[in-house]
C-alpha cells in the first residue's frame, strides 16, 4: 500500500520504516499537519497516517475522498480530531491504536504529580543559579493523600497501580466501572465526590461531548482548596479560562498539563524564536505551580515501537481484506 504520513517527525520516520521493512507498502513522509489544505498531498496514496493534531474535519476528508486514500490509520488512541459521521458517510474506514503503552502515559502523569509537589521544575532552576533556598518549595506527602481519577480505563487504572504503591487513596469516576479498578482497590464514587474529596485529580477521560470543559468553573468551585489538578487525556477536558481564575485565587494550588485545549497550533514544534500568539497559554506560563509538557506523555521507545507496529499491523491487515479488530 502507498501511505502518505502526515505530522512526520524524525521518530516518527524511524520507527514506522522499522515497523514497515518486512512489508510492501511504500511510506512517504510529509512534514505538513494534515487539514483540508494538504489533504491533496494524498492524492493517489492508499492510505492516510495521521497524528493526533492533524485535522480530520468534514471537510478535509471530503477533499480526501476525491481523489484519495481507502483508508485513515490514525497513530494515536484518542480520535477526537476525526469526524467519524462524516468518514462514515464518505465510506472511509478509520482505525486507530488503541491501547500502545498505557504505563508511558501514566508514568508521565505521575512525574507531573511529584514534579509539581516538590516543585522540582524551580528548584532545578534555582540550584542552577546557585540558590539553594527551600523557601516555595514545601510540598506534601503524596501518600497521605487522596487521588481522584476520572475514566478508570487502560491509563487510568495505569495510575492507579503506581499510586496504590505509594500508599494513595484512590477514588474513581467513570462511566463504566472497570474489574481491574475495583481489584486494585479504588473507591468507585459520583463525579461531585471526585470534586469534593480529592487533594489530587487526574483526567483520563476521552474527549467527547459530554467530557469537554468537565472541569469548569462550577466543577473547581466545589473542589478542595489548593488541589492539584492533572490532564495528560486531552486540553477541551478543561475550561482553561476558569482554570486560570482558580489558579489566581488559589483554589487550584497546582496544575499539570501535558495537554492543551489550543494546542494544534504550538505543540510539537520549536517555538522559542516566535512570540507566541496565544495569550491564553502564555499566562498559563507566568505561574510558579504550573507545570506544562508538550503532548509527550506517550513519547517512550515502546510506545513508539507498539504505535509504528500496531499502525503498520492495521495497514496490513485492511490490505488483505481483514479486519484489524481496531476499526472505529
Ligand atoms: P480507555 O478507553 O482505556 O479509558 C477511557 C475511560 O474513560 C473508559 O473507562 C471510559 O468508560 C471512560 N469515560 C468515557 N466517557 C466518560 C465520561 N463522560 N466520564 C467519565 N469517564 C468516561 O482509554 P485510555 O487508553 O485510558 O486513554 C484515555 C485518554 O488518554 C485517551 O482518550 C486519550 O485522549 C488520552 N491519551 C493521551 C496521551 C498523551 O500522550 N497525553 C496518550 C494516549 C492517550
Amino acid at each position: 500500500m502507498r501511505v502518505a504520513v502526515f505530522s512526520t517527525k524524525p521518530y516518527d520516520k524511524r520507527f514506522l520504516t522499522a515497523a514497515a521493512a518486512e512489508t510492501d507498502h511504500q511510506l512517504d513522509f510529509f512534514e505538513a499537519r494534515l487539514d483540508r489544505t494538504t489533504a491533496s498531498l494524498a492524492d493517489d496514496y492508499d492510505v492516510v497516517c495521521a497524528f493526533v493534531n492533524d485535522d480530520l474535519g468534514a471537510a478535509t476528508l471530503l477533499r480526501l475522498a476525491k481523489t484519495g486514500p481507502k483508508l485513515i490509520a490514525l497513530r494515536s488512541a484518542g480520535f477526537n480530531h476525526v469526524d467519524l459521521e462524516a468518514a462514515k458517510s464518505l465510506g472511509l474506514p478509520v482505525v486507530r491504536v488503541p491501547a500502545y503503552s498505557p504505563d508511558s502515559v501514566a508514568e508521565h502523569t505521575v512525574a507531573l504529580m511529584l514534579a509539581l509537589n516538590r516543585r522540582i521544575h524551580r528548584a532545578h532552576n534555582r540550584v542552577r543559579e546557585g540558590n539553594l533556598s527551600l523557601d516555595g518549595l514545601l510540598g506534601f506527602d503524596l501518600g497521605a493523600r487522596t487521588v481522584g481519577l476520572v475514566g478508570t480505563g487502560k491509563i487510568g487504572v495505569a495510575v492507579a497501580r503506581i499510586l496504590s504503591g505509594f500508599g494513595c487513596r484512590i477514588l474513581g469516576y467513570d462511566v463504566n466501572e472497570n474489574p481491574a479498578a475495583i481489584e486494585l482497590g479504588i473507591e468507585y464514587v459520583p463525579l461531585r465526590d471526585i470534586w469534593g474529596r480529592s487533594d489530587v485529580i487526574s483526567l483520563h477521560a476521552p474527549l467527547t461531548p459530554e467530557t469537554h470543559h468537565l472541569v469548569d468553573a462550577s466543577a473547581i468551585a466545589t473542589m478542595k482548596d489548593g488541589v492539584m489538578l492533572i490532564n495528560t487525556s486531552r486540553g477541551a477536558l478543561i475550561d482553561t479560562a476558569a482554570a486560570i481564575e482558580g489558579l489566581k485565587s488559589g483554589k487550584i494550588g497546582n496544575l499539570g498539563l501535558d495537554v492543551y485545549e489550543e494546542e494544534g497550533d504550538l505543540f510539537f514544534e520549536d517555538l522559542s524564536d516566535t512570540v507566541i500568539q496565544d495569550d491564553v497559554f502564555s499566562r498559563l506560563l507566568t505561574f510558579p505551580n504550573v507545570l506544562i509538557t508538550g503532548h509527550q506523555a506517550f513519547f517512550t521507545v515502546e510506545a513508539l515501537e507498539a504505535i509504528a507496529h500496531d499502525t503498520v499491523g492495521n495497514i496490513t491487515a485492511f490490505a488483505a481484506g481483514n479486519p484489524s479488530g481496531n476499526e472505529l
